[in-house]
């Protein structure tokens, strides 16, 4: 179903700073291209974070009949430490300290990513591509810079030239520096850095004798930089401009202003319409760091084997915790926020689960259309997933008002309201009934199993006093019990 026609949705564009109407370059068709991971250690939350941001995001674009093409790729060589391309390369580090080869680095890192994602229900990308199977690509568009004259080789090495870049375009529009200003901050070049300025960056870099990752190249065996990587496979694979790109606000700068000035350089077209960035994760209200021990990795969250917690969470608590804040806003990670996400979780699958059982009136006292309506506002106004989530309840509310009787619902409107409330929770936030909850139903039943028998029992045993009393107290806690010719069946008021 086409549903995006009926509705605008806006985005926060982070090259202007303002909500803008969505318009794809081809009408029904998206291009989402996300920066993946590098693959050197195990997936922190804060990385979590920022791609389950962006997995809602393809999950409600989708819902809205879009065809997205939603690229995410797998950083697996040339990222260096420090982003002034000094220092040694993230995975070949982990390769010497560890003593295995850099691509059991990769392999390693790589499948933990996707079974920590699919532990957390993610919906796969559409493609996912390596940096290393696309050396080819990046050689050919250092030769366009080349050619264009926005870059220079030396000893090995090419360098991206942004004060010549900077003459005819503008680099640090997404980021909203200037040029000046960063000349005037970084440090002067302590003449071991073959650039021209401290301002360039490295396009491909010459590899030591004793570098293992290393590919020949017109320029003698090196690697690619790390922006070059995502402007090759974003363009190989959606078009020299395509709809959006998304990452952690943190990779506005370098990153991603670098990869403008790659394509602007290359092929004379700024590459995205709408920039997104998905804010922070932090940790009891700090920075999430390895280096001070204020972190938590999902497998702890999961099992709950770590001090910061009290308990373990379920993959759909973490997912609903992450949903209750906007992607734009900083969210800290606390052992009270998660158990009050559960807590909220609980409340709405329990609602949920009592829909099938409403009794259907001749008419309606709530307007549902109304209701829908609001879910989809909230979430067109920039996926505002908290503003969801809060009509989400409003409609777990009307459940359970239609229940005790004080509102009325036909039956058409109490599918409409089971299948939206289906929709938004299960296929765009991608939460999952959790067993739990499911087997907390069951348990019930089953509870309420016991006592039928004993009644019956009772009954047997002309003990009425004790029969009426079980269905007495069962009614008074809302279990109703019906006895009918097959038996006795019970309903949950
Ligand atoms: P990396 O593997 O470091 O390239 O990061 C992968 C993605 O996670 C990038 O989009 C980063 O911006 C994002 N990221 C890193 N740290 C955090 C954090 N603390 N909170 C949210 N996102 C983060
Ligand atoms: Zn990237």
């Amino acid at each position: 179903m086409q549903l995006y026609k009926d509705q605008e949705l806006k985005i926060y564009n982070s090259l202007t700073g303002q909500k803008e109407v969505f318009k794809p370059i081809n009408d029904g068709h998206i291009g989402m291209y996300v920066c993946g991971p590098t693959v050197y250690s195990n997936v922190h939350l804060g990385n979590v974070r920022t791609f389950m941001s962006f997995d809602v995001i393809f999950r409600y674009l989708r819902h809205l009949g879009y065809k997205v093409r939603y690229v995410r790729n797998i950083t697996d060589a040339g990222h260096l430490e420090n982003d002034a391309d000094v220092g040694e390369d993230k995975i070949t580090k982990k390769a010497r300290l560890e003593q295995i080869e850099p691509m059991e680095v990769v392999q390693r890192y790589t499948v933990d990513f996707h079974n920590i994602l699919n532990t957390l229900n993610f919906l796969p990308p559409s493609i996912e591509p390596t940096a290393t199977g696309h050396i080819i690509e990046q050689i050919e568009l250092i030769n366009n810079i080349i050619d264009n004259g926005f870059a220079y080789e030396v000893n090995g090495s090419v360098y991206f030239d942004v004060h010549k870049f900077d003459e005819t375009n503008e680099y640090g529009k997404l980021s909203k520096r200037k040029l000046e200003d960063l000349i005037h901050n970084t440090r002067e070049l302590d003449g071991q850095s073959d650039k021209k300025n401290p301002q360039d960056f490295a396009l491909w870099k010459k590899a030591e004798p004793q570098h293992i990752m290393r590919w020949p190249s017109p320029w003698g065996d090196g690697f690619p930089g790390w922006h070059l990587e995502c402007t090759a496979m974003s363009t190989k694979y959606l078009g020299e401009t395509f709809d959006i790109h998304g990452g952690g606000m943190d990779l506005k700068f370098p990153h991603h202003e670098c990869e403008i000035a790659q394509n602007e350089a290359a092929i004379g077209k700024s590459p995205v319409n709408y920039w997104m960035h998905a804010n922070m994760l932090e940790l009891n209200g700090q920075r999430m760091s390895k280096s001070t021990g204020n972190t938590i990795n999902p497998h702890e969250l999961l099992s709950g084997d770590n001090d910061k917690m009290s308990k373990a969470y379920s993959p759909s608590v973490i997912r609903f915790f992450m949903a209750q804040s906007s992607y734009r806003s900083v969210l800290d990670l606390t052992d009270a926020g998660l158990l009050a996400s559960e807590k909220g979780y609980n409340r709405l699958m329990e609602a949920m689960g009592l829909i099938s059982n409403l009794k259907a009136s001749g008419s309606s006292s709530i307007n549902i259309n109304e209701w829908l309506l609001k879910c989809y506002d909230a979430m067109n106004d920039d996926f505002n997933t908290p503003i969801l989530i809060a009509n989400l309840f409003e409609g777990a509310k009307y459940i359970n008002q239609v229940k005790e009787g004080s509102e009325m619902l036909t039956s058409d409107d109490i599918t409409l309201l089971e299948s939206s409330l289906n929709t938004f929770a299960f296929d765009v936030l991608g939460l999952l009934k959790d067993a739990e909850v499911q087997s907390g139903g069951d348990k019930l039943a089953g509870a309420v199993d016991v006592l039928i028998k004993l009644r019956q029992e009772a009954r047997a045993n002309k003990d009425f006093a004790l029969s009426d009393q079980i269905r007495d107290e069962l009614a008074e806690v809302g279990i109703v019990l019906k006895d009918g010719k097959d038996g006795t069946t019970f309903t949950v008021n």
